[in-house]
């Protein structure tokens, strides 16, 4: 289903500022698009709800923001609206798995309530696993203290055209599969040159990753900040374009 997000913008009454629950949108405007005002985030489910985004004001200073999340599909709603929808998923899920006739009338499907995108993974069957949306963290600082991501979440927005088969964690553990299959039927290659291998092939996997899909994979953090170390796959010293 098309939606054209940019124009569900609204500009508030009261001030000049346009109302946005379209992370692209706010992400230009943070990332330094600032020849119009801050938009106001605000929770397209609630309507009154304003959700809390680092470095964008409130729209007057007597009103509370509540935690927010970024869907896949790029659209914004306030935590206690995702909690519910979640819920409800489930309620419809359960409900129909105990009356099948209740299928077709109510959703059991997690989707966008306003796109409609479903949250989850192309193969069916394969990885029953939801796209989870992205929490917007309402500080600069996660609890640990480490610098904050969120100004970060990329604009990356995945929808029907693009939707991957399954989520990185399958996709990763086919993939190790596969490579420990053939890695393992080489009779040149010892056990140990085979599991540094396959900790190299972890390495650019989930580099790759953290380059293609940053909002919806990440970089782990046991690999330690990313970039901070060598690939081991130059000492590996095998091509693993060729398997
Ligand atoms: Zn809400
Ligand atoms: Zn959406
Ligand atoms: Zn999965």
């Amino acid at each position: 289903m098309s939606h054209d997000a940019s124009t569900d913008s609204k500009v508030d009454e009261n001030s000049s500022r346009r109302q946005e629950h379209f992370w692209p949108n706010v992400k230009a405007w943070l990332s330094g698009d600032r020849d119009s005002p801050a938009p106001i985030v605000r929770c397209p489910i609630c309507v009154e709800t304003e959700i809390f985004v680092f470095g964008i004001p409130k729209s007057s200073p007597d009103i509370e923001r509540l935690e927010g999340c970024v869907f896949a599909c790029g659209h914004i709603v306030c935590k206690p609206c995702e909690a519910e929808l979640v819920e409800t998923v489930l309620r419809n899920a359960r409900a129909i798995r105990d009356d099948p006739g209740l299928e077709g009338q109510i959703d059991p499907e997690y989707r966008c309530p306003i796109c409609r995108f479903v949250f989850d993974y192309g193969k069916p069957n394969e990885c029953e696993h939801f796209i989870e949306p992205r929490l917007i963290w309402p500080s600069n600082r996660t609890e640990s203290g480490d610098r904050d991501d969120h100004h970060n979440i990329p604009d990356y927005i995945i929808n029907e055209h693009n939707r991957p088969d399954r989520c990185n964690q399958c996709e990763n553990e086919r993939r190790f599969q596969r490579v420990y299959r053939q890695l393992s039927s080489r009779p040149d290659l010892t056990p140990e040159s085979v599991s540094m291998a396959m900790e190299a092939e972890e390495y650019r996997f989930q580099r790759r990753l953290a380059r293609d899909w940053p909002l919806w994979g990440g970089w782990p953090e046991y690999f330690g900040p990313e970039g901070s170390l060598p690939d081991p796959a130059a000492d590996a010293r095998i091509d693993f374009e060729e398997l």
